[in-house]
């Protein structure tokens, strides 16, 4: 029947449809629908519907948020301080420029430079099973192995209890953390937050101990041959020894052939320094506010990203997604009574500087910053929405109506960010859009992190949602 209608009939049905959808949640609410329907909420009401419809239509049909991510991940890794970063607020300042958004401009932030060399290599030899080669790849922030590598004897470890029961037979190995995300644990951010404390303080409490050097297993729910990066951090107390990650398939098979062969010894040989900091930059757009340009609805993610792989889901996807907000309201001819800023955050996986310093800008104490959200959970497709603030959430249930078939399943408190963590000492409610997330760890900080990874129809969702809750917020304020 669909097919016999025509874009403008199809259209009015299916204005149709959301209404009789939304009219459940009227009665529950004890709100009568009024034939004038100026009285009924804000978020029910027929011309912003048709205005979402608009957002819509004009994302799906064009999907650009899969366009800018394509953009940036061209320009391969960026990692924090790196030419590839400097390419990467080039490129994002002339593609918002290039958007006719009202103002673009860059903020500078000074950033650290790690540099992972060209030698990354390592081979565990037993002499009864013989020689067999571990793909790994030094973490961010660690310092090198001597020119010749480290060869020692292994300890295998599952917890830092472990460790310090082993304490006297670590001196002169390398420590393995062999501690796999836990696959019991159905949200997969949770499985990694109790992974990373080895890769992130694993090297000081075994440095303590005496050991040369440390292997952390990858955290993915994936067995491949991919190592994961990501940050790890000293301890002024401890003695700095280099630390690698070493891919799940490689951790297997040295668990297994330590079994068979305690004696075995692992040769690591990484070529990691630091350099001396240097300047880079935040890369902000606006559509400037029509009534309160100085109150501000904010969508961000981060620049930088990891160097093995282009960094596609983290986090191109959540500078495409910001932008293509933007773009998505700027060109459906949306005018919004307060300013919405996208921010491309620079230096997110070091550390968070960028997000510091935008914080901590002079350009912002004229501004008052409602809301920011950061998306950073990979481009897949949308799942929730969160916000700090409890009665934001419970204001924003009523757009359920337009986004459950969009694939938004809840509206509840939580959300946040590294990068706009700063903001919430002044008083900024923090939020974002969770995407559904059981494959991002396969990616995450590895060379698989590719724009094939993620899907654009997907990515264009978060970005069609994102628009319409920032719009709104925009004209409703907080
Ligand atoms: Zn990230």
């Amino acid at each position: 029947m669909k097919r016999t209608l025509t874009g403008k009939a199809e259209k009015r049905l299916n204005s149709f449809y959301l209404l009789i959808c939304t009219l459940p949640l009227l009665w529950l609410s004890g709100c009568k629908p009024q034939a004038r329907d100026r009285s009924l909420p804000p978020a029910l009401r027929p011309e912003l519907l048709q205005k979402f419809e608009s957002i819509k239509d004009l994302g799906l049909r064009q999907e650009k948020a899969y366009e800018f991510l394509k953009q940036i991940t061209s320009i391969g890794g960026r990692l924090t301080g790196s030419p590839e970063a400097d390419r990467a607020v080039e490129l994002t300042a002339s593609l918002m420029a290039e958007q006719g958004f009202d103002r673009v401009w860059t903020e500078p932030v000074k950033v650290q430079r790690w540099v992972r060399g060209q030698a990354e290599e390592a081979m565990v030899r037993s002499s009864k099973l013989g020689t067999q080669a571990l793909s790994i790849c030094a973490l961010g922030n660690s310092l090198g192995t001597p020119v010749n590598g480290v060869e020692a004897g292994v300890v295998e470890v599952r917890s830092f209890e472990e460790l310090s029961a082993l304490k006297d037979i670590v001196p002169g190995r390398i420590v393995f953390y062999n501690v796999p995300m836990d696959r019991t644990v159905v949200e997969p951010f949770a499985a990694y937050g109790r992974a990373a404390q080895f890769r992130v303080r694993g090297a000081s409490e075994a440095a303590r101990y005496g050991a040369r050097a440390v292997l952390i297993r990858s955290m993915t729910f994936r067995v491949d041959q991919n190592p994961h990066t990501g940050l790890m951090e000293y301890d002024d107390r401890a003695p700095r020894i280099p630390a690698a990650a070493v891919s799940t398939a490689g951790a297997e098979l040295l668990h297994h052939w330590l079994q068979t062969d305690p004696e075995l010894k692992v040769w690591l040989r990484t070529n990691c320094r630091q350099e001396e900091p240097v300047t880079s930059a935040n890369v902000i757009g606006q559509l400037t506010g029509s009534e309160f340009p100085d109150e501000i609805i904010l969508i961000g993610g981060h620049l930088d990203s990891w160097d093995l792989g282009p960094g596609a889901h983290d986090d191109a996807a959540g500078c495409a997604v910001a932008i293509e907000v933007l773009r998505l309201i700027k060109e459906t001819g949306l005018k919004p009574k307060r300013t919405i800023r996208a921010v491309m955050f620079m230096d997110e996986e070091f550390g968070g500087t960028g997000g510091r310093a935008y914080a901590a800008s002079d350009h912002r104490k004229q501004e008052k910053h409602l809301v920011a959200i950061e998306q950073d959970r990979g481009g897949a497709a949308p799942v929730g929405l969160a916000f700090s603030l409890e009665s934001l959430a419970d204001r924003l249930k009523p757009l359920l109506a337009y986004l459950g078939p969009l694939g938004i399943n809840w509206i509840r408190t939580g959300g946040g960010g590294v990068d706009i963590a700063p903001l919430r000492e002044k008083g900024t409610i923090l939020g974002g859009l969770i995407p559904e997330s059981q494959r991002y760890f396969d990616y995450h900080h590895s060379a698989l992190d590719v724009p094939e990874a993620v899907h654009p129809r997907e990515l264009e969702l978060q970005a069609v949602i994102l628009a319409m809750v920032i719009y709104f917020l925009a004209e409703q304020g907080v």
